[in-house]
């Protein structure tokens, strides 16, 4: 990947200086449902594109946004994408570039490296491609209070803003273009890590006969407490439910790009590596489809154990 230098300034605010009129949103998935559901709120023209397109109508019925096709939709102001990967955008963009002064905002989990050169394609053409993935699960995106992690030009960021506001708790500029998806993918490792350490800890209480219920009351007060301690572990772990709202294959494929960015850089960094390899393992093991809390699965299965 090429390094990510800081935010440049080489696009002039005064470039966009009509309102935004319209916005699109391709992919009406787990999330890309629910983030969609806000922006008729603040926009009157709310298109909507998904690859399969009775998902697009029943969005269309349920929350007063207009279905579209791939070909209209990317002649909006600000054309969201929400997809499983950067190659699917990628394929998206170049089979549909979006007309001449538009934003792309791409809140997919992605790859860096694409970003940058997804930037460059639409900026070749006259429009703008920021890199702003979303952290919160859908239970964000449902109350519009996701973190949003921008990477490329401030003044596309700062025109596109206004789009991004309705459902965003938090919105933050955090560098060139693929910055956003290199912090989503580093914020994703983390959160692996967290949730195999915090399966391994469960797995030594359980051992010794310790009521897990008990312990995370505990951890949950004191200093080894985390997102996995207080919501993934004891909503979905502990009840045996592991309800499916992201996908086991993307948390892997996060992993893999956080990897992947470490490499490249020459880093040694070997719990990023462990945690890569389970997810990779989990993802090809578990019967699909598979919630990303079926990673703790795994731990399970090696150690015959159940964490309940
Ligand atoms: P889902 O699997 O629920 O939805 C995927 C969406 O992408 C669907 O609309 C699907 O269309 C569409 N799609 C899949 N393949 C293609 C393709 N080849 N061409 C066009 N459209 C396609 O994913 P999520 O909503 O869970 O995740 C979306 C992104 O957000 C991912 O990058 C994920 O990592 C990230 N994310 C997810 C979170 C979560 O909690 N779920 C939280 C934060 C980020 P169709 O309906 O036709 O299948």
């Amino acid at each position: 990947m090429q390094e990510i230098s800081p935010a440049s300034t080489t696009l002039s605010s005064a470039f966009f200086n009509q309102p935004i009129e319209s916005v699109a949103f391709l992919g009406l998935g787990a999330m890309g449902e629910l983030m969609a559901a806000h922006l008729p709120t603040t926009f009157k023209r709310v298109w909507v594109w998904n690859r399969t397109a009775e998902k697009a109508q029943q969005h269309a019925k349920r929350y007063g946004t207009r279905a579209v096709t791939l070909p209209e939709a990317v002649q909006a102001d600000v054309i969201f994408s929400c997809l499983p990967t950067s190659q699917t955008v990628r394929e998206l963009i170049l089979a549909n570039p979006p007309k001449k002064g538009s934003v792309w905002v791409d809140c997919t989990s992605g790859v860096p490296d694409i970003a940058q050169e997804l930037a460059q394609f639409l900026q070749a053409r006259g429009s703008y491609f920021l890199d702003a993935p979303v952290s919160g699960q859908t239970v964000g995106a449902q109350r519009g209070t996701l973190t949003v992690m921008v990477g490329g030009e401030a003044a596309a960021l700062a025109y596109a803003r206004p789009a991004i506001e309705p459902f965003a708790g938090l919105i933050e500029h955090v560098g060139a273009s693929g910055a956003g998806f290199a912090v989503k993918a580093v914020n994703n490792m983390l959160m692996a890590v967290n949730l195999w350490a915090g399966a391994e800890g469960l797995g030594i209480l359980k051992a010794h006969g310790v009521r897990l219920e008990n312990a995370l009351t505990c951890i949950n007060a004191s200093s080894g407490q985390s997102m996995s301690t207080q919501s993934v572990l004891p909503q979905r772990v502990l009840t045996r439910d592991f309800p499916l709202t992201f996908a086991l294959e993307l948390l892997a494929k996060d992993t893999r790009i956080a990897q992947a960015l470490a490499k490249s850089a020459g880093l040694t960094t070997p719990i990023t590596g462990l945690v890569q390899q389970f997810c990779a393992i989990a993802d090809q093991t578990q019967p699909k489809p598979a919630d990303f809390s079926t990673l703790v699965q795994l731990f399970e299965q090696w150690n015959h154990i159940e964490l309940s």
